[in-house]
């Protein structure tokens, strides 16, 4: 018995480790494919060549009946805009990429990709649509090639070493001792996170999706190894829809929206200067990051100094 349930008892924990984490949630379905929670219309439809747009309107959404998550989230996102969501630990901003991926489906409102409701589209044609670049890249131990190629098996090798050019990885994989040959994973190379996320990236280009789901990496990586990762991500971001979970302001600069959620209500809206000006919530998370790098430099000058 017990071996009969343990492959099920895996996957279900498999399943709600992803569903939680949004770790390289893209491959994992692949494998998971049998255990969906979330199910198809009989006659739902394609999303082929989207246009990029994005819409909550009025979404309520709980886990759990007695513990309300998002109450009454409305935002739009025009196609090719990016959107970045910052607030507090435990405010929602994950649960709104869960949902974007359609993890869950709501409880109240309505969750539009270019003006359809995404339980009217095909499960397999929505994640189709949507690069993810997760905190968290896991590999698979399987060689670098394979690893870039996922993102599109019809993707000719050329292809493959041009995405990982775009994503700043190339040079890097031509210093291990098999080039794209070379194992990763936990059997194989160890690629630092900054690595792997360059990783992400690259199988993101060639996935080639409408919009991009992009959960920043909470830990600031060193200086050099962060501002390739920035230009790659702006390549891939270029042109596309981007929702992202912001963790550093810095990154945010530039978005076209910001929204602070708070229990996860939005509380303030808006690009960065404005809510910088306006003197609230954002503008005191913006002030104490201001602080801490200050506190930061002044310290490393300190230490040079010594
Ligand atoms: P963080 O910045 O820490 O990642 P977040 O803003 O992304 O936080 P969410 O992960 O969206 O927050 O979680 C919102 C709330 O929902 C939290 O209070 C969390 O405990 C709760 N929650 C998340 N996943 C589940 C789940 N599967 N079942 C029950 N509650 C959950």
């Amino acid at each position: 018995i017990v071996q009969l349930y343990s492959p099920l008892h895996f996957f279900g924990t498999y399943y709600r480790m992803i569903q939680q984490n949004f770790v390289d949630m893209e491959n994992m379905f692949d494998l998971l494919d049998e255990k969906k929670e979330v199910l198809d219309k009989e006659d739902a439809q394609s999303l082929v060549v989207p246009q990029g747009k994005i819409e909550f309107k009025d979404v309520n959404f709980h886990y759990a009946p007695e513990r309300p998550i998002l109450k009454n989230v409305s935002f739009t996102v025009e196609p090719g805009q990016t959107l970045a969501i910052v607030g507090p630990t435990g405010s929602g901003k994950s649960t709104i990429m869960r949902l974007l991926f359609r993890f869950y489906d709501i409880v109240g409102g309505k969750i539009f990709i270019d003006d359809t409701d995404v339980q009217d589209f095909t499960q397999t044609s929505l994640r189709q649509a949507m690069g993810v670049v997760p905190q968290d890249t896991v590999l698979f131990n399987d060689t670098i090639f394979y690893n870039i190629h996922y993102g599109r098996v019809t993707a000719t090798d050329q292809e493959v070493r041009e995405a990982a050019q775009h994503a700043d990885i190339h040079e890097k994989i031509l210093t291990f001792p098999d080039q794209y040959d070379s194992k990763v994973g936990e059997r194989g190379l160890k690629l630092s996170g900054g690595e792997k996320q360059r990783v992400a990236i690259a199988r993101t280009i060639l996935k080639n999706p409408a919009f991009i789901l992009l959960d920043e990496a909470t830990s600031a990586l060193d200086t050099q190894t962060e501002r390739n990762i920035q230009t790659a991500l702006q390549r891939v971001c270029l042109d596309r829809t981007v929702v992202m979970v912001a963790h550093r302001l810095s990154t945010i600069i530039h978005a076209d929206t910001i929204l602070v959620l708070r229990d996860g209500i939005i509380v303030e809206r808006g690009r960065h200067e404005d809510l910088v000006s306006d003197g609230g919530e954002y503008c005191r998370m913006w002030q104490q990051q201001l602080e801490a790098n200050n506190n930061a430099s002044s310290s490393q000058a300190g230490n040079e100094t010594q």
